[in-house]
């Protein structure tokens, strides 16, 4: 999608055909303050409801997500470009973190020690913080929103979800749902906007944490305003992801793996690999096996016959990644070239591929967030680990091989947090921790899993002598 702003509204339109598909209202800086103490209210009752009976909601809104899973996959589909049975996956993404959080009694029990003195014993407690804020990216409007506000508010915090602007309509759907479910009202909000309304939300007195994913520019500056205000804060930002291809791992699985990774939702995927490490005699035959590979790949929008990748979010992001190929053509060889057969209208890029790239170089360097694919060439693994370990991200990153020494040296060495052992894309469940290291996050816990629980509580120490 794009969007365009006319006063206070934001316009959504679906990046396959420019057509609108709805508007949504931006909040300043009194709406904002409106909703953050609407939802401490309800916070300060909510806190009160047993976790069972919290946990109990969620179980009715897993159902009524179930139910609406094909509609709220429609609607990611037209705002976001992605391809259906992408959206339905990632819906199911956010289901299974609701499913999570369905665990809550379990996920907050506290550990006890009986006589760590005569007569004396000692348990924690974890409890809810109040307002939590989220703040959320284009490219997964329905999942990341999930690995938020469900654990939240399980765990008895109330929240207030900003979407992105240019993907706010499967928050507004979600929120209706979610309504449906027997919450307290203003447990959930949701607000639009950008830099304006995300800066009110963290500068709030009433705020306590702040979540953030996007790019590494802004959650960078997210982290500082959140600290500035001391808040807890965990900011996701951006990546570059190497994927290291062994001699012994082109395989036509590893090309059907990393067609995905890299051309998958046209490359806007935080986990998308963009950078292959072709290892040794590897580059040759795993080139052939590409080319023939996107020479098939059919782009178009969701819902026309056969599309298989479909246009990136906006204009902006459509001139940036040709801008990027455009440079590269000056140092790489081009083997590839996405720029070319792709539908008129709506902002389409086509899969690129690039070979010999020099390791400096921008294309090596910086997340393009689109379906350009740059192959390294290197000679050993070690050589491969430490060119993904010069790079400033530490998202993801995942190995190609049929040698389980090779892929536990790489585990052990790779310096990103999640790491796949022939998987293309290595997204951790609900049930696990998601988030890189270096400049991938800003902030100690990651998203969902048990971090996401620790994330959303604060903890007591209670002593007792009877
Ligand atoms: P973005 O950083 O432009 O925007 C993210 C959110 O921040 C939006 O809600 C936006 O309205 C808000 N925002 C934008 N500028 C702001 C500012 N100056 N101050 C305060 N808030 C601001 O990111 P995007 O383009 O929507 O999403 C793509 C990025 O997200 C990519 O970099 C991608 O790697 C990253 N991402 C990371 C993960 C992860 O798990 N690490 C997951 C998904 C996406």
């Amino acid at each position: 999608m794009s969007t365009a702003v006319l006063s206070d509204e934001i316009v959504v339109t679906n990046p396959a055909t420019g057509a609108e598909l709805g508007r949504v209202k931006r909040a300043g800086e009194t709406e904002v303050d409106r909703a953050v103490r609407a939802a401490h209210a309800t916070y300060l009752e909510w806190r009160e409801v047993p976790v069972v009976e919290r946990a109990r909601r969620f179980f009715k809104f897993q159902v009524v997500l179930e139910e609406h899973l094909d509609e709220l996959a429609k609607i990611v589909a037209n705002e976001n470009g992605k391809m259906l049975p992408d959206a339905r996956g990632e819906v199911r993404r956010g289901i299974e973190c609701v499913e999570f959080a369905c665990g809550m009694p379990s996920l907050l029990m506290g550990d006890s020690l009986e006589g760590i003195a005569r007569g004396i014993d000692s348990q924690t407690i974890r409890q809810p913080l109040g307002v939590c804020v989220g703040i959320t990216p284009f490219n997964f409007p329905a999942m990341i929103p999930m690995w938020m506000f469900p654990i939240a508010i399980a765990a008895g915090n109330a929240f207030v979800l900003k979407p992105s602007p240019q993907t706010p309509l499967a928050s507004v759907r979600i929120f209706e749902l979610f309504s449906q479910c027997g919450f307290p009202p203003n447990v959930l909000q949701v607000v639009h906007g950008d830099r304006p309304t995300v800066e009110a939300l963290i500068g709030h007195p009433l705020t306590r944490a702040v979540s953030f994913v996007g790019s590494s520019a802004v959650a960078r500056h997210v982290q500082s305003v959140a600290v500035e205000h001391h808040k807890r804060v965990q900011a996701l930002g951006g990546a570059k992801n190497f994927l290291i291809v062994m001699p012994d791992g082109v395989t036509d699985a590893a090309v059907e793996n990393i067609m995905g990774s890299a051309f998958g939702a046209a490359g806007e995927r935080c986990l998308a690999g963009s950078v292959v490490v072709a290892v040794g005699d590897a580059a040759e035959p795993l080139l052939a096996k590409l080319r023939a590979a996107t020479s098939k790949l059919k782009i178009g929008a969701w819902d026309t016959d056969g599309a298989q990748m479909g246009p990136v979010i906006s204009e902006q992001a459509r001139e940036r990644i040709v801008g990027y190929i455009d440079d590269g053509l000056r140092t790489s060889e081009l083997v590839v070239d996405g720029r070319k057969n792709v539908p008129e209208r709506g902002t389409f890029v086509g899969p690129t591929i690039f070979d010999n790239v020099d390791p400096s170089a921008p294309l090596a360097r910086d997340e393009i967030f689109g379906p350009v694919l740059a192959v390294v060439r290197v000679p050993t693994l070690d050589a491969a680990i430490e060119l993904a370990n010069r790079s400033t991200y530490g998202n993801a990153s995942s190995i190609f091989t049929q040698s389980g020494g090779a892929a536990q040296r790489f585990a052990h060495a790779i310096e990103v947090g999640m790491i796949g052992v022939n998987v293309g894309v290595a997204a951790p469940m609900a049930f696990f921790p998601f988030g890189g290291m270096k400049d991938s996050i800003f902030g100690d816990l990651r998203a969902h899993g048990k971090d996401g629980v620790a994330f959303y509580t604060q903890q007591k120490v209670v002593i007792s002598r009877w």
